[in-house]
């Protein structure tokens, strides 16, 4: 149940309730963002009539409650002068990892010129093997921050776990946090209490009501600045690396105000699968597409299997303009290309 306050409630008067609250046996969670108070359960909403502070009560009959569609419609904030929400699609872009200078800067040049406004690169990679290229760390963090300002984008890149959180805040315009951390419950919560916006990757076996619920860990820390991310399922299939969920955005636009965006490239596996995959999502209504792309995609150091080429991308780029009127929604990088 969430409770919803007067504006400027007194924080005598919300003390007061909540004390009022734990005496029934309720830890209410306070939302100033949002002016509201989150009561895991139902109470006797008699008990409550003597506090005048209060606007009005909604119950939300999921599990996930700040992340519901019942709790509000949209959701839409800025990042850096770009919108992004569930208005409108925006397209990230740029190698799974950061390796060298030459290799971010001439993706940077390259995705500018398309008019594309988010720069991705992993600086601290999560692999299965140790043995693999687990990133340049703080380095690759400089270098993309460097490309992306030369080229006026916006960083997007992992956090991979809370000690590196300051760093990662210096550098990143977003935080992503990558599918295996999903369930991180401890750091989504600590992302709650920040103030940058977080986009939050499907865990690879995570239903939908759980990946609601660990977006309501970030929410009620305060953050609203929320985008999911579909990624891909787990397969039995070893003939694909994951099962693209294309179905799963409408499904998640129908519960929540949360906008979510599309990961084709980690959903594949597979290059030649990213375009048509990218263009189902975005005419199934993401908003947006997360997109790995690579100037050598053969010499990628990790996910090579599944990078674009630049010439692959920009024919992406143009099929999108084609498809814009299927698509309800402006893609911010298809505005420059005619
Ligand atoms: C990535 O985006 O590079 C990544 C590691 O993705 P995921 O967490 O979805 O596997
Ligand atoms: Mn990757």
């Amino acid at each position: 149940m969430i409770i919803f306050f007067e504006t400027d409630i007194n924080p005598l008067n919300l003390a007061q309730l909540q004390l009022h609250l734990k005496q029934q046996g309720y830890e209410s969670n306070y939302i100033s963002s949002e002016n509201c108070c989150i009561v895991p359960g139902l109470i006797k909403t008699e008990s409550l009539k003597q506090f005048d502070c209060i606007s009005y009560f909604q119950t939300i009959d999921t599990p996930f409650q700040l992340a519901s569609k019942n709790f509000k419609s949209e959701t839409q904030f800025e990042v850096n002068g770009i919108l992004m929400g569930t208005q409108y699609a925006n397209i990230i872009a740029g190698p799974c990892s950061v390796e060298s200078e030459e290799q971010i800067f001439e993706t940077a040049a390259f995705l500018n010129k398309n008019g594309i406004r988010f720069l991705r690169g992993g600086a601290y990679k999560p692999r299965t093997s140790p043995y693999s290229f687990r990133g340049l760390g703080k380095e690759g963090l400089r270098l993309l921050s460097q490309a992306a300002k030369q080229n006026n984008l916006n960083v997007v890149t992992e956090l991979m776990d809370l000690s590196l959180l300051d760093e990662v805040m210096q550098y990143a315009d977003i935080i992503q946090i990558g599918s295996r951390n999903m369930a991180n419950f401890f750091m989504l919560a600590e992302l709650g209490k920040i103030n940058k916006p977080v986009m939050l990757k499907r865990g690879m076996q995570a239903r939908v009501n759980e990946w609601l619920l660990a977006a309501d860990y970030i929410l009620s820390g305060g953050n609203q600045k929320v985008i999911l991310c579909e990624r891909g399922i787990r397969s039995f299939d070893p003939l694909s690396r994951n099962v693209m969920d294309v179905a799963v955005i409408p499904l998640v636009q129908s519960l929540s105000h949360l906008p979510v965006i599309a990961d084709p490239s980690h959903g594949t596996g597979s290059a030649a699968l990213v375009a048509p995959l990218a263009k189902a999502s975005m005419v199934a209504g993401a908003n947006g597409l997360m997109i790995e792309i690579h100037p050598n995609p053969a010499k990628a150091l990790s996910d090579a299997h599944q990078a674009m080429s630049f010439e692959n991308f920009e024919l992406l780029l143009k099929e999108l303009n084609v498809l814009q009127p299927a698509i309800d929604k402006p893609i911010d990088a298809t505005y420059s290309i005619a």
